[in-house]
């Protein structure tokens, strides 16, 4: 296992090194492997009518990824999506969970707080659907086959689908147009795997689209899609990768809808029980059109919701008769103390539980996946394994939050815990360290153009869609696509987005 790695990637000469950044960074603006530049790459006042575009930041080799982690990934996606989808429609089980969480967790409550609204007002929507991605890495252990152990599962805003395609197609034309790389039986032995992430994802969206059915307005509207986003993304070519394929392929309709103009550009008419929402486009004003899926590619972090409007505009979507990707409630079966519970080793058997009718073999792989996390409680294992300065080397401290840069980590975790209030640690989870490889190495093209090279640790992600109604009865269920993001072996976090990592593909061995 770890010999696969010697001698990976070979040496690049300054000739070598030269002519693959200039081929990735081309390659990248011609194919839209791109980001918007953060602005501080840019001199102040550079870019006046955000006009620039850059390479997203890429490895210039595909990684290799141990075959058997990545069959099993794929594998257990569909049984991961039916999980979630559970999970989502179990409200007691699920509230139970975030009750703990509310009085230390303004974020959480705020979201349960919708969610109690629109229900006391009644859903109108019985449909939700879950664009999903499981992460994980490769753990090795000592004369073993690496395992696949799970790192976080995404049940909102799970990026990357489209740009990491890309990736794929760019180390594919490099592996075979030779001389791009240098000699290296690895990189002889075949191109990285399909990646079908922008179709999954177009056709999870399409589902929930046509099972909308008929305009609920009178007369009748026009349907479509609406994606919320961030004001100023700077993702915005891994979000068009796929509204390019539903209104290419699918021929729907798509928005891009600020998640500051949703009380602007939508509407929900009082006279309608219906609560279908509205959407005006300011660059048509005399058209209107009804959304029959909200996909959201924003409102997952606290700092999107700057005012009592952006919680007014959250509830005005979820009251909505839109399909919601996701839901509220299915948003909140992404935290992380979730996560823990499931992997709890004794107790009630959740997972069992939850996939009624799934394979118990299914069911002891998916655990299989679970690495140790621990609550913080008085009486538990957690708090001594996090106080303990030695214990906490191997260990990971992680909030209710997603998009990475939220987690403390190793020797930090006893101090931090510490410095905040006890009573506030049950927000809080600890998880095991996961091992991945200790000497692969690659090199990163980042987006200012700074080329990076060392060893690394990556990880991969799983896409997966599901369609249900909240009866638990699944109408679309499908798995396709992966993302492998790789990062200096340093660095203990993660995302692309926040700036810690590159996107990678996979040689499989
Ligand atoms: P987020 O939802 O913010 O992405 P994650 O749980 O994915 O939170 O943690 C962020 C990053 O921290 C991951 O991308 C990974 O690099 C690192 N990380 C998280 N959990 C583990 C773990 N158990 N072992 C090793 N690295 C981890
Ligand atoms: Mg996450
Ligand atoms: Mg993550």
């Amino acid at each position: 296992m770890e010999s696969i790695y010697s001698g990976y990637p070979p040496e690049l000469s300054p000739e070598q090194q030269k002519y693959l950044v200039k081929t990735a960074k081309d390659w990248a603006i011609q194919n839209g492997l791109a980001v918007r530049p953060s602005p501080t790459i840019l001199p102040a006042g550079a870019d006046p009518n955000g006009v620039l575009a850059t390479n997203a930041p890429v490895t210039l080799f595909p990684s290799p990824f141990p075959k058997g982690c990545f069959e099993e990934a794929n594998a257990l996606q569909t049984a991961y999506n039916e999980l979630y989808a559970a999970i989502t429609c179990n409200e007691a089980w699920l509230g139970k969970i975030i009750e703990d969480l509310i009085d230390v967790d303004d974020f959480v409550s705020n979201l349960w707080k919708v969610h109690l609204a629109v229900q006391k007002e009644g859903y109108v929507q019985n449909l939700s659907l879950g664009l999903f991605r499981s992460d994980y890495m490769a753990h090795v252990s000592a004369n073993a086959a690496p395992s696949l152990k799970q790192v976080e599962f995404n049940t909102i805003s799970s990026s990357f689908g489209g740009l990491s395609s890309l990736v794929r197609s760019l180390h594919t034309e490099l592996l075979t147009s030779p001389p791009s790389y240098p000699p290296h039986p690895l990189l002889q032995s075949g191109v990285p795997p399909e990646n079908s992430a922008v179709e999954t994802l177009a056709a999870g969206l399409a589902a929930a689209h046509q099972a909308y059915g008929p305009s609920k307005s009178t007369p009748s509207l026009p349907l479509g899609i609406a994606f919320v986003v961030q004001d100023g993304e700077r993702n915005i070519f891994d979000q068009l990768a796929v509204s390019r394929q539903l209104t290419v392929h699918h021929h729907i309709p798509v928005f891009r809808v600020a998640s500051s103009q949703i009380l602007n550009q939508t509407s929900i008419s009082n006279s309608n029980s219906a609560r279908p929402l509205v959407y005006r486009p300011p660059h048509a004003p005399e058209s209107a059109f009804e959304v029959t899926t909200v996909y959201l590619r924003a409102y997952y972090a606290p700092d999107e919701y700057k005012s009592a409007r952006d919680w007014e505009a959250r509830t005005h979507l979820e009251r909505s008769a839109a399909i919601k990707c996701p839901t509220v409630l299915n948003q909140l079966s992404g935290c992380k103390k979730v996560q823990q519970v499931l992997a709890e080793p004794t107790g009630p058997d959740h997972l069992s539980a939850f996939l009624k009718g799934t394979d118990p073999g299914i069911i002891g792989r998916l655990r299989g996946t679970f690495a140790p996390q621990y609550d913080l409680s008085s009486h538990g294992q957690g708090r001594e394994l996090a106080l303990n300065l030695e214990t906490a080397m191997h260990h990971v401290l992680k909030p209710q939050r997603e998009g990475g840069g939220n987690n403390v980590y190793k020797s930090d975790i006893p101090e931090f815990l510490r410095s905040i209030p006890e009573s506030d640690w049950k927000g809080w989870v600890l998880m095991e360290l996961i091992n991945p490889a200790a000497n692969a190495k690659n090199v990163a093209l980042r987006n200012d153009g700074e080329v990076l090279r060392g060893n690394v640790i990556s990880e991969l992600g799983v896409y997966g869609t599901i369609l249900w109604n909240n009866a638990g009865k699944i109408l679309h269920n499908e798995q396709g696509g992966w993302l492998l993001r790789t990062k200096g072996k340093e660095v203990n976090e993660g995302g692309v987005a926040a700036g810690f990592s590159s996107l990678d593909s996979i040689l499989l061995f």
